[in-house]
């Protein structure tokens, strides 16, 4: 099959990055690439989605890897995952000997494993310069429920479900395959929730970089990786939702410039001159000049070991790292490409126990297993029109349209960066409005 072909295909089944902001994957493989790596570190603690793909479907996950290679033109690929994913590693040992271009690589357990960049620097030791992408230093990164989903495309089937981790205070945390659409509010019934529910909040996606919010009612995307439930008055839910003014104050009564939270920043150990203590200090006198190099601030991958591991007084440096990139995106800076990159020698002592981390967050006991479980039957789903990162798809049905799962429902506007859609379970349209198409089975 040509690399156009197989592309073409990953376009009509609506295959979107996985673990991330969801772009568009036939677009992501539209380039020259030597290396393509399968992120499977499932670089968010008490998530649990990738590691056991990995064991139940490392034969297609690696024939997606293939397909990726081919339609990218990367003569090696690689498995990046950690050593203690036992049965994921086993899983994909077993399964190498069909593929002689293809190799595993094992990490131990650091956060963030699976960030892009640190990602191929662990697995190339080449570094992308900051407003660069990956295949500008010949590598493609694809999450391994993305490659399962290519091998999928190449089937025939469309992106139709996800796969999700519920824990927290739940009474028994799982994971669970659903289709898209799903109101998150079914899994967590699933899972079992506690009785004075208007107590708690939810975290979307991992504790590092997921989203709080207090809506319990809205659609799993092809995006959604994990649904934790925590109490309001959780230290972690109060530090994160603590008002800018507030941390503002603190920034200048209690940062000492010690520059611990630089000195761990992983992008500042790749040599990206990533610094966030100069960003409190800005803050902290009111003055954005003192950041100096706007890439100190726009380097940043909203990653939290500031925030969550390295600030000893407990103050939010990344939280103030987005507030001023915000700033300067108003103010019309953009990050620059480094002239020269050098990586911290240290770095490979900078890298941080995920289980130091979560201690530090106060969030042990919800790093617990949660086994993939059997979902129920989902009668009704709301799927939004844009689940990735470009423009919103366009519906090609209309209410009272019958439709059968995997029929397209949705399509990318001409010419634009999109994501094709799909009807996730068989049934009747019963609602179109501009930002989803509503079914019911
Ligand atoms: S934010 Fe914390 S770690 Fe960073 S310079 Fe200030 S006191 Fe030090
Ligand atoms: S969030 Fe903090 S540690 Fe992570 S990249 Fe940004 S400044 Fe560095």
């Amino acid at each position: 099959m040509s690399s156009e072909s197989i592309r073409n295909l990953i376009k009509d089944a609506g295959v979107v990055g996985a673990g991330g902001a969801g772009f568009p994957t036939h677009v992501k493989l539209n380039c020259k690439a030597e290396v393509v790596i399968a992120n499977g570190a499932e670089c968010e603690p008490i998530l649990r989605v990738d590691q056991q793909l990995m064991e139940r479907e490392a034969k297609n996950i690696l024939r997606g890897l293939s397909l990726a290679m081919e339609a990218s033109g990367a003569k090696k690929g690689v498995v990046a995952t950690k050593s203690h994913y036992f049965g994921a590693v086993a899983a994909i040992k077993e399964n190498l000997r069909d593929y002689p271009n293809i190799s595993l690589h094992l990490m131990r357990s650091y956060y963030p494993a699976g960030d892009e960049k640190s990602l191929i620097y662990e697995v190339t030791k080449r570094v992308v310069p900051t407003s660069k992408l990956p295949a500008d230093v010949g590598v493609v990164v694809s999450n391994v429920n993305s490659l399962l989903n290519i091998a999928q495309a190449v089937d025939g089937r469309a992106v139709t479900k996800k796969i999700v981790t519920v824990s927290g205070e739940v009474n028994s945390p799982a994971t669970y395959e659903v289709p898209i659409g799903t109101d998150a509010y079914l899994l967590l019934t699933w899972t079992g929730i506690p009785l004075d529910i208007e107590n708690y909040i939810l975290l979307v996606g991992g504790p590092c970089m997921g989203r709080l919010t207090e809506n319990l009612h809205f659609p799993i995307t092809k995006t959604t990786g994990g649904l934790i439930l925590l109490p309001k008055t959780h230290q972690y839910v109060l530090k994160r939702q603590m008002p800018l003014e507030k941390q503002i104050v603190l920034a200048r009564a209690c940062c000492c410039q010690c520059s611990q939270c630089t000195q761990m920043c992983p992008r500042n150990a790749l040599g990206l001159n990533v610094q966030p203590h100069k960003a409190m200090r800005a803050i902290a006198q009111a003055n954005g000049k003192l950041v100096g190099d706007p890439n100190a601030v726009l380097a940043c991958c909203s990653c939290g070991i500031c925030t969550n591991y390295a600030c000893n007084f407990g103050l939010n440096p990344a939280n103030i790292m987005a507030q001023l990139k915000i700033e300067f995106a108003k103010q019309g800076l953009r990050p620059q490409p480094e002239q020269s990159i050098v990586p911290d020698p240290a770095q490979e002592m900078k890298k941080v126990p995920v289980s130091r981390m979560i201690a530090r967050m106060g969030l042990k006991k919800y790093d617990v297993p949660a086994p993939q479980k059997d979902a129920p039957a989902v009668s009704r789903v709301i799927i939004p029109l844009r689940q990735h990162i470009g423009a919103p798809s366009e519906p090609i049905v209309q209410e009272g349209s019958v439709v059968a799962a995997g029929d397209l429902i949705a399509m990318i506007p001409e010419k634009a960066l999109g994501a094709n859609i799909h009807a996730s379970i068989s049934g009747r349209v019963v609602k179109i409005t501009s930002d989803s198409i509503e079914l019911e089975a």
